[in-house]
């Protein structure tokens, strides 16, 4: 099943610090191998242009990482980042924080669950469970 991938960088990919996370490279590789063509950016740091976070952030990462993620696409989104979302196709939303409003779209739209959290306050190694375990998308489509 074609699932896109919806990535947060702050909190996400990156702890306090700018520090990469804990299992960072492997996750990438993971989600970046299984979904090299539906993997987007969804982040203040990127807006229309993907270059904008690997100029930024592409230094952190091992170099068979930063190669694989040239091919994270841009999502254009104004406001909320749910206006990024593609919400006729299955998705997972890596994120740590999720807006009011962004998150009661989720709910109207009977996909929640599609926003898988990641705290890296509350569990630093958060990123190692998804290598092993990927999240399947539920909801309606
Ligand atoms: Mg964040």
């Amino acid at each position: 099943m074609r699932t896109n991938i919806y990535l947060d960088i702050d909190g996400v990919l990156i702890a306090k610090g700018q520090r990469p996370a804990n299992y960072v490279n492997e996750f990438l590789r993971k989600v970046l191998v299984e979904h090299p063509d539906t993997t987007f950016w969804l982040t203040t740091r990127c807006n229309d242009n993907a270059s904008v976070p690997m100029h930024q952030i592409g230094h952190l990462f091992e170099t068979d990482v930063q190669e694989l993620m040239k091919n994270i696409k841009a999502t254009p989104w104004k406001t909320s980042k749910t206006n990024g979302i593609d919400f006729s196709m299955p998705f997972l939303w890596f994120d740590d924080n999720l807006f009011h409003d962004e998150k009661r779209t989720l709910v109207e739209r009977g996909v929640l669950d599609s926003w898988i959290e990641v705290n890296l306050i509350k569990d630093p190694n958060t990123l190692a469970k998804f290598i092993n375990s990927f999240p399947i998308p539920s909801g309606r489509y």
